[in-house]
């Protein structure tokens, strides 16, 4: 059974219920507890000292940054801040965790209760609770590769790495949903500076608790965590694959284990697995090296106000506007994009044309090229693109001439004035010139303004059509029309 086929086994019977747990790795520079670089991709073992070793006598200090981030994070997500957040060890042996236990927060985790609103699949705004966010230091790194047969490598670069996790409660209704919840939250993250965010890189990570119920039941059934889950396709499509699976052994009489599975990309199943994490009891108790935090509201509110205009705000802003939801959608997922945007609106360019002229005609031609927005090889600055809609709406160019003048501008890097001057693409508004042309076309085609007198209106289409070509489309197309049913008319 594919994915796909699954969810219409799921829909109409069982409601699907999902929670996301979701890792997210700090953009600092240095660790949570040492002084190590993080930087991504470094030879193994290279970014490590006696803290993140776990040498003896070496004691952790937090790293500030990392907490200043934790907290733009929870504010962003309207959470409530635990000002007094603890860390605690949670314990377990593993290789890649040098000093048998992980530092947490468990009991005090640093926020509660936030929200996260999105756009769900039915186009509706939809709002998930976000039960807690901590913070946490990342695991070292197994290897096969490169290593001797049988043998596993340890890489304790990311050892010690600051991350945060993000819990939500089990609000979501379809795998969808569960994609599109993430995809917010990874554009939330994005703007709050906090994260790179990049799923291919593990810098954000997605473990999935995926149940079933009957259609109108209250009560929850047996959770199935569901792990390896490597980009926002691959959420969705394992939970619809863990969906159906769950609806078809509850059909045949079933019961569903409690279990952790891991979803499998290639042959695009789940499979149960047991995890490290599952005999596991984590005897969790306060870090002895590390005492309770005392976060100043001075401190808190500081980093409140430093938050930038947030995507909500920013959708409403657009709305505002005028802009659709969907052009308002592109802009916000798209940071560079939608600032972009805004310095074509600082520069005066109308909303609606210039979100037309910026996603559908410059867009287009970079993506094409596949050069980005931010890219300095795209030649055309917001404040260049603004004119070139200004010079539009004031009835200088046409809406066709501007494609030209664009591809010009891209090319060479001008100004939009200096490219219509140099080419004489001004429209053409004089009433005396394109009355000419009229009467030229009329002259030159009887037949069709017999046709258009003798009541076809197509007819008017084509001479309008020839009246364009001889001005090399920069006649002004409605002055254009009015003249020609002008001529007709006393012809
Ligand atoms: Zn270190």
């Amino acid at each position: 059974m594919s994915a796909g086929e699954g969810a219409a086994a799921v829909a109409g019977r069982y409601e699907t219920v999902i929670g996301l747990e979701v890792h997210v790795e700090l953009a600092t520079k240095s660790k949570m507890f040492c002084g190590c670089p993080t930087d991504f991709g470094a030879p193994p073992n290279t970014q490590v000292c006696p803290v993140c070793l776990a040498l003896p006598g070496a004691l952790p200090v937090p790293n500030e940054q990392a907490i200043t981030y934790a907290l733009r994070a929870s504010l962003s997500l309207e959470c409530r801040i635990d000002p007094g957040c603890r860390w605690d060890r949670k314990n377990y042996h593993y290789p890649d965790l040098p000093k048998g236990y992980q530092i947490t927060q468990y009991a005090r985790p640093l926020a509660r209760e936030g929200c996260l609103r999105f756009t769900a699949a039915d186009g509706q705004e939809r709002s998930v609770r976000i039960r807690r966010l901590h913070m946490e230091e990342d695991t070292g790194k197994s290897t096969h590769e490169g290593m001797p047969g049988g043998t596993t490598g340890v890489d304790l670069n990311r050892a010690g790495v600051p991350l945060i996790e993000i819990v939500s409660e089990p609000d979501l209704r379809s795998p969808e949903d569960a994609r599109l919840y993430l995809q917010a939250l990874r554009t939330l993250l994005l703007y709050t500076g906090v994260s790179d965010v990049r799923m291919e890189e593990g810098s954000l990570r997605c473990d999935a608790n995926v149940s079933l119920r009957p259609e109108g039941s209250e009560e929850f059934g047996a959770l199935v965590e569901v792990k390896n889950m490597n980009s926002f396709r691959s959420v969705q499509r394992a939970l619809e694959y863990e969906a159906a699976r769950q609806a078809a052994a509850l059909d045949a009489g079933e019961r569903i284990v409690r279990e952790t599975r891991h979803w499998d990309e290639r042959r695009g199943i789940t499979f149960s697995s047991r995890s490290k994490e599952e005999a596991h009891d984590y005897r969790y108790f306060p870090e002895p090296d590390l005492g309770p935090s005392a976060l100043s509201e001075g401190f808190i509110e500081a980093v409140r106000a430093g938050l930038p205009e947030l995507p909500a705000a920013r959708l409403a802003r657009y709305a505002a506007l005028g802009l659709t939801p969907y052009d308002a959608g592109v802009l916000v997922a798209d940071p560079p994009l939608a600032d972009y945007f805004d310095r074509m609106l600082a520069a005066g360019a109308a909303p609606r044309e210039g979100v037309a002229l910026l996603t559908v005609e410059l867009l287009g031609r970079l993506n094409a090229a596949g050069v980005a927005i931010s890219d300095p090889r795209c030649r055309v600055r917001p404040e260049q693109l603004a004119d070139l809609q200004r010079l539009v709406g004031a009835g200088t160019i046409s809406g066709k001439v501007a494609k030209t003048v664009l591809e010009e501008m891209l090319a060479s890097g001008e100004d939009a004035q200096t490219v219509v001057a140099r080419q004489g693409l001004q429209q053409i508004s004089d009433t005396g010139a394109i009355a000419k042309a009229v009467a030229e076309a009329v002259a030159a085609h009887p037949q069709s303004a017999a046709d258009y007198r003798a009541g076809k209106r197509q007819a008017l289409g084509f001479l309008v059509g020839q009246v364009m070509k001889a001005t090399r489309g920069k006649a002004n197309p409605s002055l254009v029309n009015q003249l020609l049913e002008d001529a007709l008319r006393e012809g």
